[in-house]
């Protein structure tokens, strides 16, 4: 073994030899050669740098390590980054690609190749789009990757059929920052904030978990102060200075008390607010003087009068003192002020799109938007650069994905899809989940089973998926995709002020590339013959339309040889070579090309230190302004604001401005909420029958070593969490006569599940928490089934038409397998599912899944059993129809004939024509 000095970390020109003393040989002094690959973690959506470790002797795998040279990890990573190894390592992880033996669902599949699954996918696919059935083929994204892949090759099909998770995960908080400023997530600059104000679990749990958590502990230890609103003492709550536990649903009226602090202490940014918040249409909307700036500072004190601290605390069961004072915090922070929404209070309640909607009034107050400190929105800090080929947007629309009924909705009614084919409004030909587990991780997962166990309704199932799932189960095709070490994706997201991209690569094709070995496919060189996804879609796209007829072939020709199927280094080539800027040069200075540079480096930083791109200015000449109104406009359309010395691009609003009040909201049948304002959950305390033993369920957090469905094929991670007890308060306990451990019963309005208690002083009185992510199951006897590091065995019947009880009929346990720690598992459970007996609550104008429940909570009965989960679908639907009579649907709100605003995304967007009805 060579001397080098001590290094943090191998640099990267010895990344391809890197030498090391094995620690599991110790004491022997045994050295080992390792190739070392960067590539992007999977297991949430943070994106951050991976290296892994490759044993040049076997060409295994050994370790997975943070990359520092990531921009926004900087080496170091949560327990689920590391943990790949174990997910690449799974005994029983699907390798090759199968078709279904039997009727569907029978658990059987058979091993075919990768031809014949081409060949009968491409076929059917070919079929409904010459038959001019574009909204029957669909693909169901739950872990996404590569920002605009998929979109791409859908729009190349022309079909209206892009899916997601989103709306059982965010869709209420988009709908709320969106609503302000057109970007639908917030970019906070933690490390550089003086206070902190976080509506989640963020340091443990939250959205971009590990980069966030780094730098709010960075600022933590220059003097910044944290505040933490959860009904939970989460380990994030612990380590704030303020924890802010309201009563669940209350979470916007205490928003509206900071800003009631503000404006009565007027340490509101005046001067931000003149410029950048369209204050006019606000006066004009409350019949005020549109022109005079201080009956508008007038009119807005009053407006939130009301909102005192000390009636604030006493509607959201909080300490006056502390509302006050958190709102002083965040006066003396000024545009110091970062903040953060994600799922918590927005995924939960109905209406939960106002907590982001207020939280964004509080940083606008004080004008913390973009600023150093503050909280910019996301688009700003990320970076999607443009491919070889873009298809023209497509010309169908489906109201399987966008109903009619809820022109608002940020992303597709996803979690809705069964109920929505059960109303008849459609069938699904071909349906891919990718990365998504929908019998288990939506509401309502018997309705899933009923609809994918109809060949009717779903004629194709296919699952595109790392491992086994529940979801699988009931799929025609289960098809291997790669783990983080296994596949290309281009990633970028906003963790901090700044733009960069990170590229996930196959560990074993870039390896087998360093030692010059030939292959054509990435699945060639790949464990078993689990494909690189990307690769995937374009021999598809590829045999769909194999001459061309269809205009779909052209978006997958090499831009380099004509008429020549692209490949994949060619498709990230031309990214690399024309669309990232300084890529080219800083590749050239090490002698590589951009492609090589980033198969070298992992990541590529674009711009550091980005703030107030708001105030750049408008290029060019042809536009007017008018000093007034404080905009500049082309051809009678604002096109920025107009400070009266330069005309800036503003927010991507209709007016540039920050709405404070929104026409939007006004324009599709809800003026009541077109400005800041707070409106009562569906498990507000006025909903709840107290004497009948109701109680609010929070079922929207995880645990801080858990990835949606995908923990369970990792051995650390289970072994670190594999229970999920119901949280409960000594007073309720005492109430209920419950004791630390016992079983209860937890009763939806459709169904109800039995677990044990954890009685602790960590959450609120009144209020039940039990977290997400476990309580997997297998159908006992199944003959493919997977993730027995945590998968229950159970027996799920049917006990009456429409009712299903599962029971579990095996702990987990010793197994044999390949892997010897398989038969050294200590732990006896693998929690308890719950989201099988929540019915859906589409919020009538988000559209987002309202996680909280109100539930009656007793003791178990006789014959109950830990884990048993009952649900009886004939309430299923009630309980849907009656949400949807709280919608107010397109046709009889909005301008128009539209069916959503034109101005609001769509993940995959149609031409303008479309969203006409
Ligand atoms: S926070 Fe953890 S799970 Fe998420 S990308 Fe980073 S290492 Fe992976």
């Amino acid at each position: 073994m060579r001397t080098t000095p001590l290094e943090n970390f191998p640099p990267p020109e010895q990344w391809d030899d890197w030498q090391e003393l094995d620690a599991k040989a110790w004491p022997k002094r045994v050295t080992k050669s390792y190739s070392l690959v960067p590539t992007i973690c999977f297991n949430c959506e943070a994106a951050c740098g991976l290296v892994a470790y490759v044993d040049k002797q076997d060409g295994k795998i050994r370790k997975v390590e943070g990359n520092p040279y990531h921009p926004g990890s900087r080496g170091r990573n949560c327990a689920k980054g590391p943990a790949t190894v174990n997910q690449v390592d799974d005994p029983e992880r699907i390798l090759y690609p199968m078709k279904r033996v039997g009727e569907r669902g029978s658990g059987r599949f058979e091993r075919v190749s990768w031809d014949e699954v081409l060949d009968t996918l491409a076929a059917r696919i070919r079929k409904a789009i010459v038959e001019d059935r574009k909204t029957e083929v669909m693909y169901h994204v739950g872990r996404p990757g590569h920002d605009g892949y998929v979109e791409r090759v859908l729009q190349s099909w022309g079909v209206d059929g892009h899916n997601s998770h989103t709306n059982v995960c965010s869709a209420a908080a988009r709908l709320g920052y969106t609503l302000w400023s057109g970007y639908d997530r917030p970019s906070p600059d933690y490390e550089n904030a003086k206070f902190t104000l976080l509506i989640s679990a963020h340091l443990e749990t939250g959205h971009y978990f590990n980069p966030h958590a780094q730098r709010i502990i960075d600022a933590k230890m220059k003097g910044a102060k944290l505040a933490v609103c959860d009904i939970r003492l989460s380990n994030t709550a612990s380590m704030s200075d303020y924890w802010l536990a309201p009563r669940p649903g209350t979470e916007a009226m205490m928003l509206l008390g900071f800003a009631h602090v503000l404006l009565r202490d007027d340490t509101v940014d005046w001067d931000f607010v003149r410029t950048w918040v369209d204050w006019r249409a606000y006066q004009q909307a409350k019949g005020r003087d549109a022109d005079d700036f201080e009956d508008f500072q007038r009119g807005l004190r009053d407006d939130y009068a009301a909102f005192t601290p000390a009636h604030v605390a006493e509607v959201c069961g909080l300490d006056a003192a502390m509302v006050e004072q958190v709102g002083k915090e965040i006066g003396a922070a000024g545009s110091a002020f970062s903040s953060h929404v994600w799922r918590n209070a927005a995924a939960g309640n109905e209406g939960g799109w106002a907590v982001a909607r207020n939280l964004q009034f509080v940083a606008v107050l004080v004008g913390a938007v973009a600023s150093i400190g503050g909280t910019a929105g996301s688009g700003t800090n990320k970076f999607v650069p443009a491919t070889h080929s873009k298809p023209r947007p497509h010309e169908v629309w489906s109201e399987l994905l966008y109903p009619r009924e809820w022109p608002l909705a940020h992303h597709e009614l996803s979690f809705c899809l069964p109920h929505l084919v059960k109303s008849g409004r459609g069938r699904i030909d071909t349906y891919f989940a990718r990365v998504y587990n929908p019998v288990w991780t939506n509401p309502d997962g018997a309705m899933w089973i009923d609809m994918l166990q109809d060949e009717q309704q779903v004629g194709c199932h296919v699952m595109l998926s790392p491992t086994w799932n529940e979801t699988a189960r009931w799929a025609d095709f289960v098809l291997p995709m790669g783990h983080a070490t296994e596949r290309h994706d281009l990633m970028s997201q906003e963790t901090h002020a700044a733009t960069w991209i990170g590229f996930r690569q196959p560990v074993h094709r870039v390896l087998a590339q360093r030692q010059g070995k030939e292959f054509t496919w990435t699945y060639e060189v790949n464990p078993g013959e689990v494909w690189e996804e990307d690769e995937f879609w374009i021999a598809l796209s590829w045999k769909i339309d194999p001459d061309g007829e269809l205009g779909i072939r052209q978006h997958f020709e090499s831009p380099y040889r004509e008429g020549e199927r692209i490949t994949i280094d060619e498709y990230y080539g031309w990214i690399f070579e024309n669309s990232v800027p300084g890529l080219p040069e800083a590749a050239a200075a090490e002698g590589q090309t951009p492609l090589e540079y980033m198969r070298r480096h992992g990541c590529f930083l674009v711009k550091d230190q980005v703030y107030k791109t708001h105030e750049t200015e408008i290029e060019g000449s042809d536009y007017a302004v008018d000093p007034e109104l404080g905009v500049a406009h082309r051809d009678g359309k604002v096109i920025g604001v107009y400070d009266g010395e330069k005309a800036m691009v503003g927010f991507h609003t209709p007016s540039k401005k920050l709405e404070l009040y929104s026409p939007t909201m006004a324009e599709w049948g809800w003026p009541e909420y077109s400005t800041p304002t707070y409106l009562k959950s569906h498990i507000d305390e006025s909903q709840l029958d107290r004497e009948n033993g109701e109680m609010a369920l929070v079922p929207t957090f995880r645990l801080p070593t858990l990835i949606h469905t995908r923990s369970a094929n990792s051995k650390w991670l289970t072994e670190l969490s594999n229970t999920n007890p119901v949280w409960m308060h000594p007073s309720d306990a005492e109430r209920l006569g419950i004791e630390m451990g016992d079983l209860v019963r937890v009763a939806t309005r459709i169904g109800y599940y039995v677990n044990a208690v954890w009685v602790t002083e960590g959450v609120r009185p009144g209020v039940i928490a039990c977290s997400h992510h476990l309580g997997r199951w297998t159908v006992k006897g199944d003959q493919v089934s997977g993730n027995h590091w945590q998968l229950h065995d159970v027996d799920l019947r049917k006990v009456s038409d429409t009712a299903y009880l599962m029971r579990r009929v095996k702990d987990v346990g010793r197994f044999k397998s390949a892997d010897k720690e398989s038969e050294k598992v200590w732990w006896s459970s693998g929690g308890v599912h719950q989201n099988m007996t929540f019915p859906v609550q589409p919020d009538p104008i988000s559209g987002m899944h309202c996680w909280h429940q109100k539930v009656k909570v007793t003791k178990a009965e006789p014959g109950d059993r830990y884990g048993d989960v009952f649900v009886d679908t004939k309430e299923s639907m009630a309980h849907f129809e009656e949400w949807l009579g709280k919608t107010r649907p397109a046709g009889e709100h909005g301008p128009g004939d539209l069916r959503r605003p034109l101005h609001l995304k769509r993940v995959c967007r149609p031409t303008d024509e479309t969203f006409r009805l």
